[in-house]
């Protein structure tokens, strides 16, 4: 057990001047993800800044039709909200497919965020790993990597986002909203995630010290249907082998506006701008489906051992995008 200081944010302004100047401190949520990291070691902070009682558990409207979600909201709560299951299914089906009732209990907005990787050797302190010490070099390029990227991969790691809710959520053009010790910015959640590159350490562009404390969807177009497929070992309680986001218009038989995002498959969740481009003004019919995949998947570069994943993301495409164009 190595000993830390542990610290109850009474405020917002609070939370985020006690861990100013000590980069060896961490904000706690739901725990669902730090705790894990503290007791693995993967994590050693000397203080820890309880932000999960925060008043940041609201879910409100505003005028223009933005929907502000709290920091602290938990995945069950958000998950079964009347706006986000009417307006948002694919964020509602994103957040029920992730971990167990339990742990959506716990989980946060923020911390689903800002969970890290699940690559095995990640996890394990005993193993070298890029990610967790910069320069130690990456031991899942030649090992297991049934669940590692196919897309926006570095030599230096290959590991992917887990994270269900934030596919979701780059789909639909939501921005994090965070506070640091200049005040309060926005940045859209598509750049909020990091490519590996040669700083596979940093998974966000999120200051140091930044406290988030909100997350805000717009309004979907009118006509808009969406959903949320996501494809594991398991039937529940597992991670993504390839998801897909997805929600479209389709008017008269042709597709007028479509967003996409794929999870599982890269280090951030993956907005599918190609097949996106293919698909606006498209007929919405299979052939079309298929195009925008093909496209969307030409650059992957799969691993030994997860080559897989290319042809099972593009059949996830297709077959998402079939089920949402015979919705009525
Ligand atoms: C067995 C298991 C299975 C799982 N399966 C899935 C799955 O299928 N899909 C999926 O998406 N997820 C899955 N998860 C992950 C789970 O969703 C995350 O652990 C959870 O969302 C993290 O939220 P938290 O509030 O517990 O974060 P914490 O563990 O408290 O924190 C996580 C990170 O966020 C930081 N943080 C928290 N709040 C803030 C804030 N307001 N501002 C800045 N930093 C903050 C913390 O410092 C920490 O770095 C699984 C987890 C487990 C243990
Ligand atoms: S893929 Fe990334 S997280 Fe996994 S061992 Fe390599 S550097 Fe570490």
């Amino acid at each position: 057990m190595i000993p830390f200081a542990y610290h109850r944010a009474s405020s917002v302004a609070d939370a985020v001047t006690t861990v100013a100047d000590r980069p060896d401190a961490v904000f706690l949520a739901g725990g669902t993800n730090l705790v894990d990291h503290m007791k693995l070691g993967i994590l050693e902070p000397s203080l820890v800044v309880d932000v999960g009682h925060l008043p940041l558990s609201d879910v409100d409207q505003l005028p223009d039709g933005t929907l502000r979600v709290g920091a602290d909201v938990r995945n069950s709560d958000l998950a079964t909200h009347p706006v986000v299951r009417s307006r948002y299914p694919v964020l509602a089906r994103a957040l029920l497919s992730a971990a167990s009732g339990q742990l959506r209990n716990l989980a946060t907005t923020a911390g689903n965020l800002l969970q890290r990787t699940r690559c095995v050797y990640f996890q394990d302190v005993t193993t070298p790993c890029n990610k967790r010490t910069p320069g130690e070099g990456c031991s899942a390029i030649g090992g297991y990597v049934r669940y590692h990227a196919i897309l926006g991969a570095s030599e230096h790691c290959v590991a992917v986002h887990p994270s269900d809710m934030a596919v979701a959520m780059a789909a639909l053009d939501a921005y994090v909203v965070f506070v640091d010790g200049d005040g309060e910015h926005r940045l859209p959640l598509t750049e909020f995630h990091r490519l590996p590159g040669d700083r596979p350490d940093r998974d966000t562009e999120l200051p140091p010290g930044a406290l988030i404390t909100a997350v805000e969807i717009p309004p979907p177009p009118h006509g808009a249907r969406s959903t949320y497929r996501k494809v594991r070992d398991r039937a529940s309680y597992a991670f993504a082998l390839t998801s897909v986001a997805a929600e479209l218009v389709v008017d008269d038989g042709a597709v007028t506006s479509a967003r996409i995002a794929l999870g599982g498959v890269a280090h951030k969740p993956w907005r599918a701008r190609r097949a996106e481009e293919i698909l606006t003004g498209a007929p919405a019919t299979e052939d079309s489906f298929r195009r925008a995949a093909d496209a969307e998947l030409e650059d992957a570069q799969p691993l030994p051992g997860n080559e897989f994943k290319v042809e099972l993301t593009r059949r996830t495409v297709i077959a998402t995008l079939t089920e949402l164009s015979e919705q009525r």
